[in-house]
């Protein structure tokens, strides 16, 4: 599981005086680019906040938790904080909107209860992305411990079709997106091959497409460092879950070595991936269509706004 929340500052936490909405309103808009760039954003004190933070922190994008990660328990947002979401939305042009569900959930659980406790999460995910008028809801595959691998993906997109069972994703506009996990021990998800079966499973039965983490992607084994390696890795995403279908690319450095299968993102640069992957796939034709959203831990206020700014400077201003 990614640990960028449990760092010294967590963005639930924010100090009051490192808030950037407790600071005064940038004087003119932030310089955006022709790619999408957001970070995962706090949505402390109501789910506008999240909005007017990644403007201020120069986004175009921006990931959001719709409850608390770690608990089971989840109100439902409040509608006219929804209402404002969408204004701001629509006045700073920040789109897409995704949401990241919550860390509890498993839908390839092999407990009967566990199981349903999942699905019934997953379906408030849905419903509050659904109220949220988000585009992207995202989801890791599960973790199959008791069961093998094939049952285990099954069972993830089953319980994905359970869970959306009479909600009108296509009329939301809203896509799950199936993000690549770092493959520990039973986590489903860790090849391209597995997230591309569980996609093949959900079509036609709900809007789906994938969100490919950097990170993930480096410490299941993938060569995404070198130059070669980043056209080989991307060659072969394309013939498995197909590059248009990957919507986010979660942009983590990370601190594991590749294939060490080890979850720890890094500061863009300061880890074992490095800065020129990420200048490759920003600036990738083929993914234009994409949103680059980082997952990256704050150690030092103002490490957030530094890792939109990074990506954004990675952006050729001589390509589309
Ligand atoms: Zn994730
Ligand atoms: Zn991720």
């Amino acid at each position: 599981m990614p640990r960028f929340w449990k760092k010294k500052t967590k963005p639930s936490s924010v100090a009051r005086e490192q808030d950037i909405l407790q600071q005064a309103p940038p004087q003119k808009a932030p310089l955006l680019t022709s790619r999408r760039i957001g970070i995962h954003t706090s949505s402390a004190g109501g789910v506008q906040n999240a909005a007017e933070r990644a403007y201020r922190l120069g986004c175009n994008t921006l990931q959001i938790f719709s409850s608390s990660p770690r608990q089971w328990k989840a109100s439902k947002p409040n509608l006219s904080q929804c209402d404002e979401m969408k204004k701001l939305r629509e006045q700073y042009d920040l789109n897409p909107l995704v949401i990241h569900t919550n860390y509890l959930v498993n839908l390839a659980s092999t407990t009967p209860l566990f199981l349903q406790k999942s699905i019934e999460a997953f379906r408030g995910e849905v419903e509050r992305a659904l109220l949220l008028s988000a585009n992207y809801l995202v989801l890791h595959p599960g973790s199959f411990r008791g069961a093998d691998r094939e049952a285990g993906l099954l069972q993830t997109a089953a319980a994905i079709a359970a869970a959306t069972k009479d909600l009108n994703l296509e009329k939301g506009g809203l896509t799950i997106l199936i993000e690549n996990t770092a493959g520990a021990q039973y986590s489903l998800g860790a090849s391209f091959e597995q997230v591309a079966e569980i996609l093949d499973h959900l079509r036609g039965l709900v809007p789906v497409g994938a969100c490919i983490d950097t990170c993930h992607t480096h410490v299941a084994g993938y060569d995404i460092v070198s130059e070669k390696g980043m056209q080989e890795t991307l060659a072969h995403l394309d013939e498995t879950i197909g590059l248009k279908n990957v919507r986010v690319w979660h942009s983590n450095d990370a601190k594991a070595a590749r294939g060490s299968k080890l979850d720890r993102h890094q500061q863009l640069g300061k880890g074992t991936i490095g800065i020129e992957p990420f200048r490759r796939l920003l600036n990738d034709p083929r993914l234009v269509h994409a949103a680059f959203i980082a997952e990256t831990p704050i150690y030092e206020p103002g490490d957030d706004m530094r890792t939109v700014e990074i990506l954004k400077s990675l952006i050729s201003k001589t390509k589309s």
